[in-house]
């Protein structure tokens, strides 16, 4: 049963002991459990997959976390030949009865939300607040997707077609939310779903397909298919038989995705280099807030994370506001992802070559507001870090680093930070910090970003508030935006026969 009117799912409140209580058991059951196998789930059976791979904590690095299945090619040839088979029946069930499914998956993913914020910490490295949010966005995605099927005309829009087989291959900084999201967009339409789980949360996305099968997703209607990021992952997402394809992930990957076959239909949300603008009319305390957890919540990596702070020469130029922001950055506790309440958490794997550089290194005019650390000789788990005098031009405004870094660029009033803001190929998030009502109007007017936010965080879309997605190269496909209206409907076609009167 669907409420009326949509309401967004409450997270949980940690200022209650009990819940703490709660998580911190559901955390040492998962962390401390044996590690076993996840399995493939092809065509309704679990199998074991042609190879297998090991997933690690971040937290304690060099520690198996567990280990999964990884399909052949000949697993996935079959996972194909079962999506074509189940697509008619699913299709058939109609619209009516997809909702109520939808509707019965949100309500049992409330009922595993321990066990979902678990995987994510051992998996993501999340932290448990991070992930518990996941949890409530995914169940926001079941809960408003049943809705775009009753409410959006579908019942009496004869002449859509499901696009058939989707694969979706999700990213692992929101294993929970997006793989769910992404999956059930394309089921909700009508569509047969392949999810292939990133290979580092492999468990959460677990997790979650499990629940959408206990709700009454028919299992050969969503197939679980861990493969290779090699030939065998190019067979699967260019496959003729595949009608879409869902990536959320680097732009590099889609552009590679599209070599691999070009009139493949892409629907991706790919990578930002996100700034938040803030003015010499900003509140202060309220702009450090929502900055420092822009720029640091579940250690930056996520593609709406602010990496840049464009403050104007007032802001910049006043050591007060700078010591505030070093302050508020210096005063989250960084930690392991499963000790209560780290807000810093590890990076999922050790550093690569850009987000090394962004740690570690400065370029000519640049300094350390605030210099990060590694810490417990984790090579994952680094202190936030704030470089100053970072120029638009400089390798760091140019980079997504995807790490807990964040750099301030001086601007001279409000249209330079724009046009500073605006130069980048990218556009995902974007955000402005002002109580002057005339500079946010042309802020909103000139920005080029999919999600812009006033006076709040950049990251956090919330569904139906605020439907998430890019523009420029952060984008790719119609761009619908996910939880938003018209998301479910890129899944299907019509072919309604007009007729000229
Ligand atoms: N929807 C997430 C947010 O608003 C970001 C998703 C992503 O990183 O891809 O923070």
């Amino acid at each position: 049963p669907l409420s009326d009117p949509f309401v967004n799912s409450v997270d949980t409140d940690w200022a209650l002991e009990g819940n703490v209580v709660w998580i911190r058991s559901k955390v040492d059951a998962m962390r401390d459990r044996t590690p076993d196998r996840v399995p493939l789930q092809i065509g309704g059976e679990f199998i074991e997959g042609d190879d297998e791979a090991t997933a690690t904590d971040p937290s304690r690095p060099g520690h198996t976390a567990y280990r999964y299945g990884l399909a052949g090619h000949h697993q996935v040839g079959r996972a194909l030949d079962a999506s074509v088979a189940a697509r008619k029946d699913w299709n058939s069930a109609g619209v009516e009865s997809r909702a109520d499914i939808l509707a019965q998956v949100a309500v049992r993913l409330a009922e595993v939300r321990g066990d979902a914020t678990a995987a994510m910490v051992l998996d993501a490295g999340k932290s448990v607040m991070e992930a518990d949010v996941e949890v409530s966005e995914a169940i926001d995605f079941a809960n408003y997707y049943a809705r775009s099927l009753r409410d959006g005309g579908w019942l009496d829009g004869s002449g859509f077609e499901p696009l058939g087989t989707v694969v979706v291959t999700p990213p692992w900084n929101f294993p929970f939310a997006i793989p769910c999201g992404s999956v059930l967009a394309p089921l909700a339409a009508g569509n047969t779903v392949i999810l292939k789980p990133a290979p580092e949360t492999v468990l959460s996305a677990w997790v979650m397909v499990n629940a959408l099968w206990d709700a009454g997703v028919p299992k050969d209607v969503l197939q679980f298919v861990p493969c290779p990021d090699n030939e065998i992952g190019r067979s699967l997402v260019s496959d003729d038989r595949v009608g879409a394809v869902v990536l959320t992930g680097a732009y590099e990957t889609a552009r590679m995705f599209l070599s691999w076959k070009p009139e493949m239909r892409l629907l991706a949300e790919t990578s930002g280099k996100n700034a938040l603008v803030i003015t010499a009319a900003a509140d202060p305390d309220l702009a450090v807030k929502d900055l420092v957890r822009s720029a640091f919540g579940h250690a930056g990596q996520k593609c709406s994370a602010a990496s840049l702070a464009i403050l104007e020469a007032e802001v910049y130029d006043n050591p007060g506001f700078l010591r505030q922001l070093k302050d508020a950055a210096e005063s989250l506790r960084v930690g392991p992802s499963w000790s209560y309440p780290s807000m810093v958490t590890p990076v999922v794997r050790e550093p690569g070559e850009a987000l090394h550089r962004a740690l570690t290194t400065l370029d000519p005019g640049e300094s350390w507001l605030l210099e990060p650390r590694m810490i417990d000789g984790n090579p994952c788990l680094w202190s936030p870090g704030i470089k100053l005098g970072v120029t638009p031009d400089s390798w760091y405004r140019r980079t997504e680093c995807f790490g807990p870094v964040l750099g301030l660029v001086r601007a001279r009033d409000l249209d330079h930070a724009i046009r500073i803001q605006n130069d980048s190929d990218f556009g995902l998030t974007g955000g402005i910090h002002s109580l002057d009502p005339s500079e946010v109007e042309r802020w909103k007017e000139l920005v080029e970003v999919g999600n812009a936010y006033v006076n709040r965080p950049i990251t956090g879309a919330i569904v139906q508030r605020q439907p998430f997605g890019g523009w420029k190269r952060s984008c790719f496909g119609p761009g619908a935006k996910a939880g938003g209206p018209n998301y479910v409907a890129q899944f299907a076609t019509w072919h309604d026969a007009g007729e000229l009167s």
